[in-house]
């Protein structure tokens, strides 16, 4: 299988030093899980129980096998961006301030992550928000409410294989 590279094309408003040096961290974590065989296996058993996959042009397709599911994840073709399949994940990432609950979210090709958060959280749990908020800029999608087959979709259990892998190293 493909060795998928890392890049962060853009960070925005890290603005100390230390920004810098979690966000590398996190990088080396980030390519560690998903060059992980367990990870590529964990996807390709996954129950999936959500596997919208939102086009560009806001159409929907449901993807019904895991090994597609797993190429579009390491293809690196993200949205909006008119890319081929080139097996990097260039991350694109904005720090912002909200005094809303959540870590983060997506926009577009874009990761937001609130700045307090970036700078609480542990370097593990930010990869695997990262990594969640990649899988919506390759195109998959879920829930925004609390379903009960919200954690089962594509971002969340990818996530949640993520956050296991992480941990056990
Ligand atoms: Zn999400």
């Amino acid at each position: 299988m493909k060795k998928v590279k890392i890049n962060f094309y853009e960070l925005l408003n890290f603005t100390k030093r230390s920004d810098i040096e979690k966000a590398n961290r996190v990088k080396l974590l980030i390519e560690e899980v998903v060059n992980n065989p367990k990870f590529r296996d964990e996807i390709l058993k996954a129950n999936f129980k959500d596997r919208r996959f939102r086009n560009e042009d806001q159409t929907i397709v449901t993807i019904d096998d895991n090994k597609e599911i797993l190429n579009r994840l390491i293809s690196g073709k993200e949205q909006f961006r008119d890319e081929d399949a080139d097996y990097e994940w260039d991350f694109r990432i904005s720090l912002y301030r909200s005094i809303t609950g959540e870590v983060g979210k997506r926009k577009k090709e874009s990761v937001l992550t609130k700045k307090k958060k970036f700078r609480q959280r542990s370097d593990r749990t930010i990869a695997a928000h990262w990594i969640h908020e990649y899988i919506h800029v390759i195109g998959f999608t879920h829930d925004f409410k609390r379903t009960e087959i919200r954690p089962h979709s594509v971002p969340y259990l990818v996530g949640s294989i993520a956050k296991e892998i992480l941990k056990a190293e």
